[in-house]
């Protein structure tokens, strides 16, 4: 160890910064955030400097560094660009045994400030003791992620109530387990949320829980329904991210990535509930159960579910039946397949000139088809975006174009969107269903019906180019030949004219 880390109580004391420029701003706001009594050296200062001392938050003096600057001082920071005044500056803090720290210059410096990251009163402080800069400004932002901005209301929280939980949960390894519940739970939640005063009310029926239960046990379990977006695990939301770190179980769909159960608490408890087709209805009621069973247990639950688990997700019923039995619950929305395979296709999923609207439908049976109204999605300003709809692609097409959509309307088929794997096939509705056999398209994998569609051969940018059909084929002469299918785009037209 090279550096020792310690905190330093500035407030009301004297610290120096020589220099007056940008560099000293930035560590001179830092000083004053500490409340140090600041002295400024420097011939010249930055206007917002000037406007601190002109409003007395700083002394001023206003001619080059002298030794005898440093009388008195506890600190000295030395943010000039002359090398030579650096130096100066910290052979006179040698002499009079205060230390110094000379703004990226380790070799002239018996001090380095860290990176930090400031939950007060909770503070992380990051060093690399000045080998690797950059690399402390990464770790710090990792740091600003995993630490949420309310963090410091919660210490203060906790702070305050710490004597009412010590005496009311006696026990140790339960006070450590209701502390757990405390700061991964609810309550913390309620004071992400500034609602302190209900968080208060939480906390006090928690505790009053624990006097009532015989057994000792010291929480109320709780379910977080999760989205976990498409599949990179980059389209996790924070909060995803930390339901899954404070997870004591993981209820799964199969279609989320490993990565992302990766990132769940190592010691959660990964349970998958996959549903396959068939037994559709009886999977969802055992899932409904375990949810109620684990909470009810005192665990943390985070039942995790692609994309958004409140778009074909049945995440409503999910949410019914922890109603109907008194489990708390939230929900963490996630990024949806439309907008993530649109995205990651290339694809606007509106555009002025092409679609002025999105519909999210789904078609993966013959009821969800039939309970289809397909007059409302054939306005060909419009964009549909349509979930588990690969085995239904000829109904699909008979409907749409019966209904009036021609059949030259682009169509694009996002296999696998967003992860390594994922493909992109662009046809019409007249082509798509021959194409997707013939690239033997398989699940997930989202349509994308309307205009748009077409935008993915030129503004694809993830994994591999568009599949389009071969040289020769009617595909090729569709694409080629009807130029934007879009209707007259009336505004853009009208600008240019004028
Ligand atoms: N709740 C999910 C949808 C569940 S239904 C969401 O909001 O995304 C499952 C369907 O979603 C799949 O059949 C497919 O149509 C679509 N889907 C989910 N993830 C996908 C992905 N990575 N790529 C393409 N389609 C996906």
């Amino acid at each position: 160890m090279d550096y020792l880390p310690l905190f330093l109580d500035l407030r009301g004391r004297r610290v120096v910064v020589v220099g007056g420029g940008l560099v000293a701003e930035r560590k001179i706001d830092l000083l004053k955030a500490a409340g140090a009594s600041l002295c400024v050296v420097s011939p010249a200062l930055t206007a917002r400097l000037a406007a601190r001392r002109d409003a007395g938050e700083l002394e001023h003096r206003a001619h080059a560094f002298a030794a005898d600057d440093l009388d008195g001082a506890r600190l000295v920071i030395a943010a000039t660009d002359d090398r030579e005044v650096n130096r100066a500056v910290a052979a006179a803090a040698e002499e009079r045994a205060i230390f110094a720290n000379v703004v990226d210059d380790l070799e002239l410096s018996t001090g380095i400030l860290p990176a930090i990251v400031d939950r007060s009163p909770l503070m992380v402080a990051i060093s690399t003791q000045g080998t690797t800069p950059a690399l402390a400004r990464h770790v710090r932002a990792q740091i600003e992620i995993a630490l949420d901005e309310s963090l410091g209301r919660l210490a203060r929280f906790c702070a305050a109530a710490r004597g009412r939980i010590k005496a009311g949960v006696r026990d140790l390894a339960a006070r450590r387990r209701f502390y757990d519940w405390l700061l991964g739970g609810p309550v913390a939640e309620l004071v992400r949320h500034g609602r302190e005063a209900q968080a208060q009310q939480r906390l006090d029926d928690e505790l009053a829980g624990v006097a009532a239960r015989a057994d000792g046990r010291s929480v109320s379990g709780s379910v977080a329904i999760v989205g976990a977006g498409p599949g990179d695990p980059g389209l996790l939301t924070l909060k995803a991210l930390r339901a899954l770190q404070g997870a004591d179980v993981v209820l799964h769909d199969r279609l989320v990535s490993r990565e992302i159960l990766a990132l769940a608490r190592r010691e959660a408890q990964l349970v998958e509930v996959g549903k396959s087709g068939a037994a559709h209805s009886v999977a969802q009621e055992h899932i409904n159960e375990l949810l109620v069973e684990h909470a009810r247990r005192g665990r943390r639950v985070v039942r995790l579910k692609g994309g958004d688990p409140l778009i074909f997700g049945r995440g409503g019923e999910e949410l019914e039946h922890l109603k109907r039995h008194g489990v708390a619950f939230e929900v963490v929305p996630g990024i949806t397949a439309a907008l993530a395979c649109a995205a990651y296709a290339g694809i606007p999923l509106t555009h002025r000139d092409h679609s002025s609207a999105v519909r999210l439908v789904t078609a993966h049976c013959r009821e969800s088809v039939e309970a289809t109204d397909w007059r409302s999605l054939t306005d060909s300003r419009e964009t549909l975006a349509v979930y588990m709809g690969v085995a239904m692609l000829g109904t699909l097409r008979r409907e749409l174009v019966r209904h009036g959509r021609p059949a030259t309307t682009p169509v694009a088929i996002v296999e696998n969107g967003s992860r390594p794997e994922q493909r992109v096939v662009l046809g019409t509705l007249a082509t798509i269903q021959a194409l997707a056999a013939r690239h033997a398209v398989v699940a997930p994998a989202l349509l994308i019906v309307g205009p748009v569609a077409r935008l993915a051969s030129q503004l694809h940018w993830f994994g591999a180019p568009p599949l389009v059909a071969a040289e020769g084929d009617l595909e090729r002469r569709v694409l080629a030949s009807k130029a934007p299918a879009a209707p007259p785009a009336a505004h853009a037209r009208k600008r240019t004219a004028a």
